[in-house]
């Protein structure tokens, strides 16, 4: 292939003009990223070696070197890894795989602060690389095929990059960066030491730099200068870091090794560090991220976590080793008793892998559980099973953890309700709700019971779309005036999660928008009587009510919910809530069509009207269209309904 200039993909280029306007305040992560990869690109060649010994080409030992030029400007990462073959160069360094990337790339703003926060999130990898370099070169031969078919890869990081073929003996990848002038720092051993031991010391293979020694000049008067002795030596410690005992790994180790498996720029909340051994036998390392990746609502968006076996890494992505709720945990499992030539197919099937996932599903709820404790709302947490052990840093660092945490990923665990039926209870207890005497997302259903009134036997709640619309809804009024707290739900997945929740704890959980409210000994004898007698008196209206909506209600009926509100609409008790209905069908899926119950209130000005008026038949329809508009609905004629109210009005 003779030389060609082709494009980056609009999406990379984008990504390029970021990278190097928002994220020069921290230049050195691009070590952190450039290792990474090579030390990525080992371990696949050592996977694919498992199967096709002869890729190793009598060459086995693994290593990244570091080498720079001074004159030159230029530093460069070697690895003798998997490489890539010319194509594989176009379509790696020039086009980004992951999905969801445009939408990633819509969200940009422009400000270059937030931006630096967003891309942190993102991942930026290769790129990284132009945060110092204003040109980088890569040459690469992939393991396995001839010495001429090796590639050069050029870009300045603008629109486009130059490939051709070249003549590459060392199977691997050289990434050469043409320094800028404001990153001459890094042509300097001892500042590459430094960065390289915080970033890397935890990859299992070696970093390898030339020793230097102290030379004086030959000229009298002539200062020394460092000489290379051509000799190399090992700077990182070249030991995985799951594999060293807690003790000997500091905070802020755990935190850099999260940050370079995870590409994220924040430190992790909380990790637990552990070596499991009985019938199976694993390492775990498992981080709770702080911030929700931008994919996390991606449908195949990928697992966090990676597997090792024996210290070989085997694959990332391994969605076998945790149920898809917990997906946002990031981590390392090194399993001492899979075999090394495991497939995907094979972990969904194999008895260790579910005790693996098991175990690792119980350490993240009982991280999560610790956090909670911690946190400053929070009733203490039962149900750990037994762990002492979460390394992390004292309590005082836990406050507060747990709400970020809830916010970020709170709705993704409620996924759990549905998908892991053993922990359930655990999972339920992790929940956390805002309600009509807490604004905060920092209710459990174990504080809601705890502050339940006298002779009330259910947890109420109701879904609606926001919060606002949840508060000011009128199925809440009688609650409200009783004083009795009600759950206010506003995440999508509320209503499918809480299907799967009947109760908790033994009290059942009611929504207020479903089904007959029957506040029990909540209500006393003279309200009762007085809400029967109310009932009968309306009874002829009623019918005509029903007549009238026939097409629009299932039923209409008379309610004790309602204080100040005329009218609201109620599902049956098995019956989907209208505010679900209407977000599938948003959605282009089928909702089941049913119709919505009407319930009226008797003692409300506009309902007493009713009796009798020569306008029934419009103010009954109003009173239909505004109990949907109330929750958020529309009218299924807007026109219609509009005709009618002004018509009223007039
Ligand atoms: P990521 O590592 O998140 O996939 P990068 O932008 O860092 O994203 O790299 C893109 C791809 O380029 C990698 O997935 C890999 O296929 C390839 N690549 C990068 N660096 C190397 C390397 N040193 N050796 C072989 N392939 C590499």
């Amino acid at each position: 292939m003779s030389k060609q200039t082709l494009s980056f993909q609009a999406e990379v280029a984008q990504l390029l003009h970021l990278v190097t306007h928002s994220l020069y305040s921290n230049p050195e992560i691009f070590v952190r990223e450039l290792v990474s990869n090579a030390s990525d690109a080992c371990d696949k060649l050592r996977f694919e070696a498992l199967n096709n010994a002869a890729l190793f080409e009598n060459a086995p030992n693994l290593e990244v070197r570091v080498t720079f030029d001074k004159d030159a400007k230029t530093l460069t990462i070697t690895d003798n890894g998997i490489g890539m073959s010319a194509q594989e160069a176009i379509d790696h360094l020039g086009t980004i795989a992951k999905s969801g990337t445009k939408d990633f790339m819509g969200k940009l703003s422009g400000d270059q602060k937030q931006d630096a926060q967003l891309i942190g999130q993102f991942g930026v990898g290769f790129y990284s690389g132009f945060i110092v370099a204003d040109k980088i070169t890569v040459e690469s031969r992939r393991a396995g095929l001839q010495a001429s078919e090796g590639v050069r890869w050029v870009s300045g990081g603008s629109g486009d990059f130059e490939v051709e073929t070249i003549d590459r003996s060392a199977r691997g990848t050289s990434v050469i960066l043409h320094l800028r002038g404001d990153a001459e720092e890094y042509l300097n051993a001892w500042k590459l030491k430094q960065v390289i031991g915080k970033y890397s010391d935890h990859i299992s293979l070696p970093i390898l730099m030339e020793k230097e020694e102290w030379k004086e000049s030959e000229k009298e008067g002539e200062p020394g200068a460092m000489v290379k002795t051509g000799e190399w030596e090992t700077v990182n410690k070249a030991s995985a870091l799951w594999t060293r005992p807690k003790k000997e790994v500091t905070d802020e180790q755990y935190a850099d090794f999260y940050k370079a498996i995870s590409h994220d720029f924040e430190a992790p909340l909380t990790w637990a560090h552990n070596r499991v051994e009985g019938n199976t036998e694993y390492t775990q390392l498992l981080y709770i991220p702080a911030k929700a990746p931008f994919d996390l609502w991606n449908r195949d968006k990928k697992a966090g976590v990676k597997l090792y076996v024996k210290r070989v890494f085997i694959m990332d992505d391994a969605e076998a080793l945790l149920p898809s709720y917990l997906r946002f945990v990031k981590g390392v499992i090194d399993s001492a008793d899979l075999p090394l030539n495991v497939s995907r197919e094979l972990l969904q099937e194999s008895r260790d892998v579910r005790a693996i996932r098991e175990g690792s599903t119980k350490r993240v709820l009982s991280m999560l559980e610790d956090l909670a404790k911690h946190d400053r709302h929070d009733a203490p947490a039962e149900g750990t099973d037994g762990v002492t052990d979460v390394v992390d840093a004292d309590d005082k660092a836990k406050e507060g953890k747990y709400s970020k945490f809830y916010a970020e990923f709170g709705a993704v665990l409620k996924e759990g309700l549905g998908e892991d039926f053993g922990n359930r209870e655990r999972l339920a207890k992790l929940l956390r709700f805002a309600s009509t005497t807490s604004d905060t997302v920092s209710v459990g259903f174990a504080d809601y019971k705890a502050r339940m009134k006298e002779g009330q036997d259910a947890i109420y709640y109701i879904t609606a779309d926001n919060l606002a619309a949840a508060k000011n809804s009128p199925q809440l009024e009688v609650f409200k005036k009783k004083g009795i707290e009600v759950l206010l739900m506003t995440d999508r997945v509320d209503e499918w999660a809480l299907n799967y929740l009947q109760d908790f704890d033994g009290t059942p959980l009611q929504s207020v928008a479903k089904g007959a409210v029957d506040l029990g000994k909540l209500q006393d004898e003279a309200e009762k009587k007085a809400a029967e007698e109310a009932a009968e008196a309306f009874k002829p209206v009623l019918a005509k009510l029903k007549e009238a909506l026939k097409d629009k209600a299932e039923d209409v009926r008379v309610t004790s919910r309602l204080v100040d509100s005329p009218a609201c609409l109620v599902v049956q008790d098995d019956g989907m809530s209208t505010q679900l209905a209407r977000m599938l069908k948003q959605a282009g899926q089928k909702a089941p069509e049913s119709k919505p119950v009407l319930e009226v209130n008797p003692e409300h000005a506009l309902v007493k009207k009713l009796d009798g008026s020569v306008h029934f038949h419009d103010l009954a329809h109003i009173l239909f269209d505004q109990a949907l508009l109330a929750e958020g609905g529309l009218p299924d004629d807007p026109a219609a309904y509009v005709k009618r109210v002004n018509a009223l009005l007039a």
